[in-house]
């Protein structure tokens, strides 16, 4: 598996002795912010990688915690002068940190339940399909695991989470207004891996893709969508790297629907007149590079107002729940959730938008413990909602 080798941490000795300790990494780092800890800051965090690498420091529970108080949102990395491989480097040592049995517990049991179930909250198997019953749409759901051209790949937590389900709802409706001939992979879907990746721990790796690129294949598929970033920054980047070249493309859910808007496809019923702040998902935007199509779709809405956040596109602010945040430090990810709440009042939005189910489900949370009446919603509810074929409660 080539991709073992960016896991190991020796690697990064280099990136640890490049680090000027300009700081241009700090200014934005959203975990940093909060704290101030240099120990909490990207710059930090590589010399601790330093420290551990030349025997300086002994790894214990506290620099354990430094190293996932992280959300891997690639904003040091983008912003570093010297090329420091920051969240390479820190999911290296993640992985060495597993070797020696320092994972955080959440992580441990996140694994474990991969291992058995091959889904995040250890359901059985039939468990990703009851989204179809519980939002009622059997009727709109023409195949599971049979033969078409494209396989809609929900990942764990847009079909497992209640709060997120309308995004598998309306990403089906969506496929659906374009026609196409289209099918989820039902049960015999598994995690993309990507909590594996994030959190360096890659025994089960290789199996859970070599599982989803074998199910995908016998469908004879040759596009692959995702609602998910997590798992189209997987499929489309890392499952190559794991199991070689394989026969599909990857899309994510915007890029399908840019190319909809192109083709004079998406004709738009219901007006939606708000001023509506698009967040970046991490791991769509800044490690992805999907920036346009989820703001050519929304600015394409009948009286929809795109506004920007004050730090956007590759500057854009994790929403916190990334890197595995939301299970290892939730308070973290709480919080900054709330930052980004204030932010889009600021810009005077009435819509928070984002294409990512982690996000929204983190942002509701914060909207929930601020009573805060913004509304979230993901770009596909958004989408469905204008077009005037599904409706979630945004
Ligand atoms: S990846 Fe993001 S959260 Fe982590 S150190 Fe870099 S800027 Fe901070
Ligand atoms: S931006 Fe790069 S060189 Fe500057 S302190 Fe951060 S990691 Fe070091």
């Amino acid at each position: 598996m080539k991709l073992l080798s960016k896991y190991k941490v020796e690697e990064y000795a280099i990136d640890a002795h490049k680090c000027l300790r300009c700081g241009f990494c700090v200014t934005l780092c959203p975990i940093h912010a909060h704290s101030k800890w240099e120990s909490e800051s990207p710059r930090g965090r590589m010399l601790l990688i330093r420290g551990m690498l030349e025997g300086e420091l002994k790894t214990n529970l506290t620099i354990r915690d430094r190293m996932f108080e992280c959300t891997l949102c690639g904003y040091c990395k983008y912003r570093c002068p010297a090329g420091v491989r920051t969240i390479d480097a820190y999911k290296a040592i993640r992985h060495r940190l597993d070797e020696l049995n320092l994972s955080p517990e959440p992580v441990n049991i996140l694994e474990d339940y991969l291992a058995e179930s091959g889904n995040i909250f250890n359901h059985p198997k039939e468990a990703r399909i009851e989204w179809i019953d519980y939002m009622d749409f059997a009727n709109f759901i023409k195949k599971v695991n049979k033969p078409a051209e494209i396989v809609y790949f929900t990942g764990c937590s847009t079909v497992l989470s209640g709060r997120a389900m309308s995004i598998a709802a309306a990403t089906a409706s969506l496929l659906n207004y374009l026609g196409l001939d289209w099918t989820l992979l039902g049960e015999n879907e598994k995690c993309c891996g990507n909590p594996l990746l994030l959190s360096g721990k890659l025994k089960h790796v290789e199996a859970l893709a070599k599982h989803n690129i074998e199910t995908i294949e016998k469908l004879g598929a040759s596009i692959v969508v995702t609602s998910c970033p997590g798992c189209y920054k997987v499929l489309k980047s890392e499952y190559p790297e794991i199991v070689g070249k394989f026969d599909f493309e990857v899309l994510h859910i915007t890029q399908l629907l840019e190319q909809a808007l192109d083709d004079g496809k998406l004709k738009f019923k219901n007006k939606i007149e708000a001023k509506i702040a698009y967040h970046d998902p991490c791991e769509l935007g800044r490690l992805m590079n999907v920036f346009d199509p989820p703001r050519k779709i929304i600015e394409n809405i009948p009286g929809a107002k795109l506004v920007e956040f004050i730090y956007n596109r590759n500057l854009a602010q994790c929403c916190g729940a990334g890197g595995l945040m939301k299970a290892t430090f939730p308070n973290i990810a709480l919080n900054q959730a709330i930052v980004k709440l204030t932010e889009a009042h600021d810009i005077e939005a009435k819509i928070l938008v984002s294409a990512c189910q982690t996000c929204k489900l983190n942002m509701m949370d914060a909207a929930s413990e601020r009573n805060d009446e913004i509304e979230i919603a993901d770009v596909t509810e958004l989408v469905a909602k204008a077009l005037g074929i599904f409706e979630a409660n945004i």
